[in-house]
């Protein structure tokens, strides 16, 4: 499986993928709003884009539909309840779903509501297992839930990317990734892994930052870290009335409503 992320520097720091097949060059489109960019990128690789696939309904996401239909035909795959919303869809996915790309690609897809009620993330499977998390788990952090409900984002978490394997590599939707990391280290100062990744961070070129794994979000993003005792405590300092030990969910919808306000 060959992966290319490309960074088209606009307005809203998306990040397109385009995910290929190394024997056949046929490749797959992940929410290629600059769709001009995606297949430039793709003829410049030799491979053909024969399917375009949208995480979710959002425009920032959907833009490039038309266009990229337009040019090369590609079938248009998205979440079957979100089909009607965004238009022209080939193919309405849902759980468990496989999406084959050429010979060796296959994508497994998750129905991960809580960003909006309809969003997928596709996961490649093997040794170095790939996740395409849209706007619902991007790197050292989580997914805004104005469209959506922060609640079902805390059950994707704890029920579903928390138990993919840890060298998952992780390809969101948006390049946030500094931010996020100036974020968890306003929860939990102590947190000295988060912040030599962020002294390695700012040095990167913009849209070059590092591809992290599960494994490493464990460690640098406060939403997987509920239990951590900096974050409790952190936590009760904003928000007097919480628990001594409050549960998980309390911890990630207080992160969340924090989060919408920092
Ligand atoms: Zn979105
Ligand atoms: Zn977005």
């Amino acid at each position: 499986m060959l992966i290319e992320r490309i960074w088209p520097d606009n307005e809203g720091r998306n990040f397109h993928y385009l995910v290929a097949c190394s024997q056949t060059g046929e490749a797959l489109a992940v929410d290629p709003l600059d769709w001009e960019l995606t297949l430039r990128t793709a003829r410049e690789r030799g491979w053909s884009i024969t399917q375009i696939l949208n995480t979710h309904e959002h425009l920032d996401h959907t833009g490039g539909n038309a266009g990229l239909v337009r040019a090369t035909h590609a079938r248009l795959l998205a979440h079957a309840g979100a089909a009607s919303e965004i238009g022209g869809v080939d193919r309405g996915l849902t759980k468990g779903d496989v999406i084959r790309v050429g010979r060796t690609v296959e994508l497994e897809c998750l129905d991960t509501p809580g960003h909006t009620m309809t969003h997928i993330c596709v996961l490649a499977h093997g040794d170095t297992p790939a996740l395409f998390s849209g706007d619902t788990l991007f790197n050292a952090g989580a997914g805004n839930c104005h469209s959506g409900h922060p609640d079902r984002l805390y059950e994707t978490f704890v029920s579903q990317l928390v138990r993919l394997p840890e060298a998952t590599r992780l390809y969101p939707g948006h390049e946030y990734l500094a931010r996020n990391l100036e974020f968890t280290l306003d929860r939990e100062p102590d947190n000295s892994r988060a912040a030599a990744f962020l002294q390695e961070v700012r040095t990167a070129e913009p849209g070059k930052v590092p591809v992290t794994t599960l494994g490493l979000e464990k460690q640098i993003n406060t939403f997987f870290r509920l239990q951590n005792p900096s974050v409790i405590s952190r936590l009760r300092a904003a928000f007097p009335d919480l628990d001594e030990h409050p549960d998980t969910r309390t911890v990630f919808l207080r992160l969340r409503e924090l989060r919408n306000r920092w």
